[in-house]
């Protein structure tokens, strides 16, 4: 399929599934006088849950019906994207590809094949950064100079105590050309294709069941960010009150929510940092508006560790080198995984986690501490249960949060939690013990 008008430009999706505040999209648009098409690749194998796919799948629904009102189309596909990526691009004759990836060390070595089997037919792929708070030429230090330690990195970033001084406003929507309509509608029908497979029909019933046990169902898809942020902090102004109510364990409120969209890129965090930056002006600024941005600068310090640490960030002795306990006890790690250590509060989280791919700071700290520390298990093993299971997995956070947690990390506190005391001081009455338990 040819066409004669200016040459098309790709934008290879992966985790920024938005049309808003996207360099990559801005880039491809410009150099293809608006003639850009998204792609998807959704690999045959996955690491992610049922559960989990289909939280994806109803993301990429709500993209495709933006890349629509635009005149164009999102193309999925299936298979290895150093193969597909560049057979469509040459069937489409593009000269360029566009992306944003997760700087992790398989996303690179994807990133490498792709360009690879692209320069074979010389198109290129452009490699943008991805969107984090801070954009990486704002830092105030080179990436391999990345601080060890958070706090660290916090006082390098931050102005005078505020955590917004170095991040940008977020781009306005570009506008695209219409594409004809005989091909938006063939590349539909192919995505349409794709999305029909058994398995992900299953992974989309998976991601609709909703445990009446817990109280907050999240939906895939931008629209469904947006009306949580309208919610969290404007309907109930929770967001005025997340100091103190963040180490909940239960409920819908106690914290922001908005992992499982991030982490997909349905919103992107300099949406959500002028949002809170607006909450401030019109309601109120106080120490709780500022810590949902502290918890922002988290998310990034992790995404430029996975990326400074290239391989590190998933070794078993960690970033550090250091010799972890890595008991590789598989009866006791799926008691772990079941909720069926014996240990109340891990558990009652393990269950919530197993029923809903959703879980709390507090428990998950808890889980994982109990995993590697009493358990003295592998700490690799649980993160990859993590990110077969929570549906705002994210590379960084996740692997970064793990090896802090299994001292394997940067962290220098070193801490074990004593389960038995936090559930007491979290849980004083049992209710969320009980509520997963019973
Ligand atoms: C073992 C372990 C594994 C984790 N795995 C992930 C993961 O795969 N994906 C993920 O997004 N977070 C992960 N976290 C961090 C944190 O638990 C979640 O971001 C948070 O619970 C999500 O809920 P929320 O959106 O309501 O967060 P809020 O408390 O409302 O925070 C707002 C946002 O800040 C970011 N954030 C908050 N805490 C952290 C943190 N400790 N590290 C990095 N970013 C943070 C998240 O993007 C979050 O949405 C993990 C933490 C631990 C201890």
């Amino acid at each position: 399929m040819h066409t004669t008008a200016a040459p098309l430009a790709l934008l290879w999706h992966r985790t920024d599934l938005r049309l808003s505040d996207h360099p990559a999209l801005r880039a491809a648009a410009q150099a293809s006088s608006g003639r850009v098409l998204g792609v998807m690749v959704l690999p045959e194998i996955t690491r992610a849950s049922p559960r989990r796919v289909g939280y994806l799948l109803q993301t990429i629904e709500e993209l495709r019906a933006a890349w629509r009102a635009q005149g164009s189309a999102l193309i999925v596909l299936r298979g290895k994207a150093h193969e597909r990526i560049p057979a469509l691009a040459v069937e489409l004759g593009v000269r360029e590809v566009h992306t944003a990836p997760c700087p992790a060390f398989d996303e690179q070595l994807e990133n490498a094949a792709v360009q690879q089997a692209l320069a074979a037919h010389s198109i290129a792929l452009v490699v943008h950064d991805e969107v984090t708070l801070i954009a990486t030429p704002d830092l105030p230090f080179a990436i391999d100079a990345l601080p060890d330690v958070f706090s660290n990195f916090r006082r390098a970033v931050e102005r005078e105590g505020a955590w917004g001084a170095l991040v940008r406003e977020p781009l306005e929507p570009c506008a695209l050309a219409c594409l004809p309509v005989s091909l938006v509608t063939e590349l539909d029908a192919r995505t349409e294709a794709t999305l029909a497979a058994e398995d992900l029909g299953a992974a989309r019933s998976a991601a609709q069941q909703h445990d009446p046990r817990s109280a907050f169902h999240c939906q895939g898809g931008r629209s469904h960010a947006l009306a949580r942020i309208r919610h969290w902090f404007w309907d109930t102004d929770s967001i005025a009150r997340y100091k103190q109510t963040r180490d909940g364990l239960q409920g819908a409120d106690f914290s922001s929510r908005l992992s499982p969209w991030l982490a997909l890129g349905a919103v992107s965090p300099r949406e959500v940092a002028k949002e809170i930056h607006r909450y401030e002006r019109e309601r109120t600024a106080n120490e709780s508006t500022y810590w949902l941005g502290f918890e922002l600068l988290w998310r990034d310090y992790f995404h430029f560790w996975v990326r400074r640490h290239g391989r590190r960030a998933f070794a078993a002795a960690g970033v550090r080198g250091r010799t972890p306990c890595g008991a590789q006890d598989a009866a006791l790690f799926d008691q772990w995984c079941r909720g069926r250590t014996g240990e109340p509060f891990v558990d009652a989280a393990m269950r919530e986690l197993a029923a809903t791919g959703q879980l709390s700071n507090r428990a998950r700290q808890n889980v994982a501490s109990w995993l590697t520390r009493t358990a003295g298990i592998d700490w690799r093993w649980g993160a990859a249960w993590f990110e077969q299971q929570l549906i705002d997995f994210d590379v960084g956070p996740n692997w970064g949060n793990w090896q802090y947690v299994a001292g394997v990390g940067n962290d220098p506190r070193n801490r074990v939690f004593n389960v038995k005391s936090q559930a007491e001081r979290y849980d004083p009455d049992g209710a969320y013990q009980a509520l997963w338990l019973g």
